[in-house]
């Protein structure tokens, strides 16, 4: 045990390294998972691949008409591998899955869905939340008069037992996941823990996985898992309607001008087309020829990732050294290591998160607002910072790293001599 003399001279100690690292007057922002500039420019020459005189799809569609809800076929084609999708079960539409995630649930509360024509909107409505999870999951659901439920997850995803418990509710309509590099922790699900959520029994009939795979293609290291064909072991499970599989280019090429995609099981999928074609007359084919011009195959797609893992190891790497340096002899925090996706996240001292969020504020280092990882932005604990290394520059990132350690050690010393 650490005594009161040792605690005053550490607090003593991370005090002044604190004011110092406030007094050089810095503006950082690790908040959002945006790209970097440079990550975005490695999508340029997207712009220009499609002309007036040549905006025609390999099967011949003029791209710049209406038509074609489900998307262009050829772009379906070159990322079913990738997603592990059947292009006949793969949408592709506009620029945001979220989009895709807001329209399907809705189609659900208003309409419900090709398993249950119930529409989830009669009754009581709940979602589960494996946390730390993604705010704007919850804020979407909660938005859309979800009720969240937590669900506790470890490093092979989240935990079935419970999920098993809650689901035994009716009213518990599906599952928030995001099954590689999750945001914000970085895990992956493992296979085992996918076939056990695809074969668990629920009460709901159309109880769903809102499998988000926003990050499957985003590997930060060479050796990497490959995305769970879940499709597959929910049929294997008997309920082969039970994935609505989201994923996006957002990350891949320009963040607010990619193209999303929706998998589903083939009931599923006449049902969000039957509905969409209600509220639109087809997405942005230009778009999407661009980004199949772009790729020209699967492997063009493994390629630009290369590009940018490249880019962003580094930052990653800086982040995950200022804290092994900074705080690895101590017990003030852990973090993940993730190998993939956006996002570290780092777990403080019970109850000083939204302390080490308002410090780095105070001293010029923008963090996401403690809570925000949590159902109605609450966390329990207090203790989950979600760190987000790839906008800023990497000389940006490791001074807010390095600032970042100086507002746990005083938040943290704080606390214990407070005890
Ligand atoms: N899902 C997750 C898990 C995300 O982290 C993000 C972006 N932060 C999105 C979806 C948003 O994707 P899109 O741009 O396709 O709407």
């Amino acid at each position: 045990m650490t005594s009161t003399p040792d605690l005053e001279s550490e607090l003593e100690q991370a005090s002044r390294a604190y004011e110092e690292f406030a007094s050089r007057g810095l503006d950082l922002d690790i908040t959002r998972g945006k790209p970097g500039s440079e990550q975005l420019d490695l999508s340029d020459a997207l712009l220009g691949l499609v002309t007036g005189d040549d905006a025609r799809t390999p099967s011949g569609v003029d791209a710049r008409n209406y038509g074609g809800i489900d998307g262009i076929i050829e772009l379906r084609e070159l990322f079913s591998p990738l997603l592990k999708v059947p292009a006949d079960q793969l949408l592709a539409g506009g620029n945001a899955s979220l989009t895709l995630m807001g329209q399907a649930l809705t189609f659900a509360l208003l309409h419900g869905t090709a398993v249950d024509g119930t529409p989830w909107g009669a009754g009581p409505h709940k979602l589960l939340c494996p946390v730390p999870g993604y705010d704007r999951h919850f804020t979407l659901a909660e938005s859309l008069g979800f009720e969240l439920l937590s669900i506790p997850m470890d490093d092979e995803g989240p935990i079935v037992a419970e999920a098993q418990r809650l689901a035994e509710d009716p009213s518990v309509k599906g599952m928030w996941l995001v099954p590689m590099y999750s945001n914000p922790t970085g895990i992956t699900i493992t296979e085992e823990r996918a076939a056990e959520l695809a074969a668990m029994p629920a009460a709901a009939p159309d109880f769903t996985l809102l499998w988000d795979n926003a990050y499957g293609l985003h590997h930060l290291r060479e050796t990497h898992p490959e995305p769970v064909d879940i499709l597959s072991l929910c049929a294997e499970a008997g309920h082969p309607e039970r994935p609505w599989i989201f994923a996006s280019t957002s990350k891949i090429t320009h963040a607010g001008a990619g193209v999303s995609f929706f998998g589903a099981g083939p009931e599923t999928m006449r049902w969000f087309i039957a509905n969409l074609g209600k509220i639109a007359i087809g997405p942005d084919k230009v778009n999407q020829l661009r980004h199949l011009r772009f790729f020209g195959d699967a492997d063009g797609v493994v390629a630009h990732m290369r590009k940018h893992a490249e880019i962003i190891a580094p930052k990653f790497d800086a982040v995950l050294d200022a804290l092994e340096q900074g705080l690895g002899s101590t017990e003030l925090a852990t973090w993940t290591k993730p190998d993939g996706g956006y996002f570290i996240t780092l777990t403080t001292l019970e109850g000083t998160a939204e302390r080490i969020v308002k410090l780095a504020a105070e001293a010029g280092v923008k963090l996401t607002p403690a809570g925000a990882t949590h159902p109605y932005g609450i966390d329990p604990a207090g203790n989950v910072i979600r760190i987000a290394p790839t906008m800023p520059s990497l000389a940006e990132v490791e001074l807010a790293a390095e600032g970042l350690v100086a507002c746990v050690k005083l938040a943290s010393y704080e606390k214990l001599l407070a005890g």
